[in-house]
């Protein structure tokens, strides 16, 4: 079976049954996919909706789709997920990135916590960013989703405590917690939370001083994730896919 291919559009691009396609996308479909007049594509709008179409005209710059049908089929995960990963050094957030929208993450905030070690230029942070970001829509597209999850801009760990505090829970996975394992902390949740964040440390953990900021908050959940001690970037893809199990499979 040919795998259709998936393109993310605005939601002004719908009109009644049409849709138009606009951007690098056109130059994609025309010169790399080499698709043709009556081909058909599959098209998510910014609401996760997902559309099946088919090519019905090419114009200099868009090419014109009509939607054949409303599909059904949902690879979302039921709950919101997000992620906010303690910055790490060199390229690793690129994997963190492609491996957590492959699992379904819902978006990915870039943190600054006391052992940061990596320092982040305004010049290079805007250049990252949106390299991550094109990350994300390429592991959004390859898994099959319905929508891309956004890299947000890098923000302090104390910047990010009255987003955390909106949360149903707050997971930090933390390496000096022994009492609290993962497993218990979902296992206690009594309704199916809907929105769930976790908080990472980078490579050299979480501060007295960082633990303390998070520990202001009445839904914070400081975890084991067991004996052993996983990398930074492990431990996001590891908790996501453990909350995923817990949820979804
Ligand atoms: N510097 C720490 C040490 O050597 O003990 C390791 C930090 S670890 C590389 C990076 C982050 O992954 C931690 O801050 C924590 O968020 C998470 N993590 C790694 N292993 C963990 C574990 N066994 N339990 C809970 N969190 C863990």
């Amino acid at each position: 079976m040919i795998k259709i291919s998936t393109f993310y559009i605005k939601n002004e691009q719908i009109n009644n049954e049409n849709i138009s396609i606009v951007g690098n996308d056109v130059k994609h479909i025309k010169n790399v996919l080499r698709y043709k007049v009556d081909d058909e594509l599959e098209v998510c709008d910014e609401n996760a909706v997902r559309y099946k179409t088919k090519i019905i005209k090419f114009l200099e710059e868009e090419i014109m789709l009509e939607i054949l049908e409303i599909s059904q089929k949902d690879t979302e995960m039921s709950i919101a997920v997000d992620l906010y990963q303690g910055l790490p050094k060199s390229d690793k957030m690129d994997m963190i990135v492609q491996k957590n929208t492959e699992l379904g993450i819902n978006k990915i905030v870039p943190v600054l916590t006391e052992r940061v070690i990596v320092k982040i230029e305004n010049s290079n942070e805007k250049k990252k960013i949106e390299r991550w970001n094109k990350i994300a829509a390429e592991a959004a597209k390859q898994s099959g989703r319905q929508r891309v999850p956004h890299v947000e801009n890098v923000v302090n760990l104390e910047n990010i405590v009255e987003n955390l505090s909106k949360y149903d829970i707050v997971i930090v996975p933390f390496e000096c917690e022994k009492d609290k394992s993962l497993k218990m902390a979902l296992k206690n949740i009594e309704n199916k939370h809907q929105s769930i964040a976790i908080v990472i440390g980078p490579e050299g953990g979480f501060s007295d001083k960082d633990i303390a900021v998070l520990e202001k908050l009445s839904n914070v959940v400081k975890v084991s994730l067991g004996e052993r001690i996983l990398r930074t970037e492990t431990a996001g893809i590891a908790t996501l896919a453990m909350i995923l199990y817990e949820y979804e499979l």
